[in-house]
């Protein structure tokens, strides 16, 4: 049974509701500030390390991996420094729960990146910004010298033996540079364009250091399990998936924005309690569940938990929690037309499948909705995403190809309807 806060856009990640801020390190130390990062750094390493395992941190950028798994991968006798960076690039159309971090509340994110670097003897963490979140960076770099200033960051960090740095590295401005190894190889001051994987970062990461990159909500959450212990932040969660989560919502719906509730959230819950309803209380016709990239599921999912397992055997994922909904009236294939164009638009252009793939499902969706498809463009469309799944550098192959699939298949009849009366029948072409 999962626990309904009263308040949902207020808990234990969301300590600000919508206009609030908290960036003052003072404040953030009359509400309970640094004392996970004190419980740390009385900690060992290896101890801290086992604590975040058993909390189940699934991370929060979508991939959903463990985290205090992904940290025990780190190689124990490499001798290069190691180096923890933190992916705030943030560029998922439908996503916009970490940018709460960065420019509301950044404190329990550096905290969370100080915890970690510990955990995984990092002395230099880069926290790697969207370069469009102008204000974010200025409040980020506000924080940290704030920090430096109190002794919480330095040569020792609150008196211990423990060094840390923070770098707020702004981004290059491009979707692509959000995902892991890119965003490396634009910190190194290149490109940024995908690496062929292995090795992974936490073997041959930034300068072929050994690193970990952890998401800007995984960092909130560690504060929160050194905080309350690993056992209260599991029972803020389910036994799988510990912990509370930020979900978003957008779209058709009365009352867009970020909520806080523990993960296995029903999607009813979150668009009619917390968002009061669709607009004009339409029905709805398409939700997708976690950022444009994840397959769109109908009101038929509504009463589908909102978790890793659930989602996904509902056929979608759980991505970044950030769901966008529309409502009967709004044309699906103009819905896939801005997805489909956006994921040409920012492909980089290193693999075939990807570079030519994208450009292709764009145009037959154009095609389509202006009403210059040929009959049997369906299944070209279709067949052209599944030849870009799995065969690509990096997930932005499948991150163009997984919304083409989806939205074929659950509005054929609109694809259809397009092709032989030669029109969008919705008018919005
Ligand atoms: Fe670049 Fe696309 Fe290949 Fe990723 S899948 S490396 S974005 S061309």
């Amino acid at each position: 049974m999962i626990a309904i806060p009263a308040n949902p856009t207020r808990g234990h990640l969301l300590r600000c509701g919508p206009g609030e801020s908290i960036l003052d390190l003072a404040r953030h130390q009359s509400m309970g500030g640094l004392v996970a990062l004190r419980k740390a750094l009385a900690m060992q390493p290896a101890a801290l390390i086992d604590e975040v395992k058993k909390a189940t941190i699934r991370g929060r950028g979508g991939a959903g991996f463990p985290a205090g798994t992904k940290w025990s991968f780190l190689p124990k006798d490499n001798p290069k420094p190691r180096y923890l960076v933190i992916n705030a690039d943030e560029g998922e159309p439908g996503t916009f729960k970490d940018r709460y971090f960065l420019e509301q509340d950044p404190f329990p994110l550096l905290e969370g990146i100080a915890i970690s670097a510990y955990a995984i003897g990092a002395h230099t963490a880069f926290l790697y910004v969207r370069g469009e979140f102008v204000h974010g960076i200025k409040v980020l770099e506000d924080a940290v010298e704030q920090m430096r200033k109190a002794g919480v960051l330095g040569r020792s960090v609150l008196g211990s033996p423990f060094a840390l740095e923070i770098v707020v590295h702004p981004g290059a401005g491009a979707y692509i540079c959000g995902e892991e190894s890119a965003l490396l190889e634009s910190i190194e001051g290149k490109p940024g364009r995908p690496r062929n994987r292995p090795p992974f970062p936490a073997v041959a990461g930034l300068w072929a250091c050994p690193t970990i990159i952890n998401n800007v909500e995984t960092m909130a959450c560690v504060r929160l399990v050194l905080q309350h212990g690993a056992d209260a932040f599991l029972a803020m969660g389910l036994p799988k998936d510990g912990g509370p989560k930020i979900y978003g919502l957008s779209g058709h719906v009365k009352r867009p924005g970020l909520y806080e509730a523990p993960l296995g959230l029903t999607l009813r819950t979150l668009i009619y309690d917390f968002g009061g309803g669709t607009i004009g209380d339409k029905p709805i016709k398409g939700i997708i569940p976690g950022g444009s990239s994840t397959p769109v599921l109908g009101p038929d999912a509504l009463d589908v938990a909102m978790d890793f397992e659930r989602i996904k055997a509902a056929g979608s994922m759980l991505g970044t929690a950030a769901a966008t909904i529309f409502t009967e009236g709004t044309c699906p294939v103009a819905v896939l037309l801005r997805i489909s164009r956006f994921y040409a638009h920012e492909s980089c252009g290193q693999c075939t499948p990807c570079r030519d793939g994208t450009g292709w499902l764009e145009r037959i969706v154009e095609s389509i909705e202006h009403g210059t498809a040929r009959p049997g463009d369906c299944d070209v469309l279709l067949s052209a995403a599944n030849q870009i799944m799995g065969n690509t550098i990096c997930a932005l192959g499948d991150a163009a190809a997984l919304p083409v699939i989806s939205f074929v298949n659950r509005f054929r009849d609109d694809f259809e309807a397009h092709i032989t009366g030669r029109a969008c029948p919705y008018g919005a072409a």
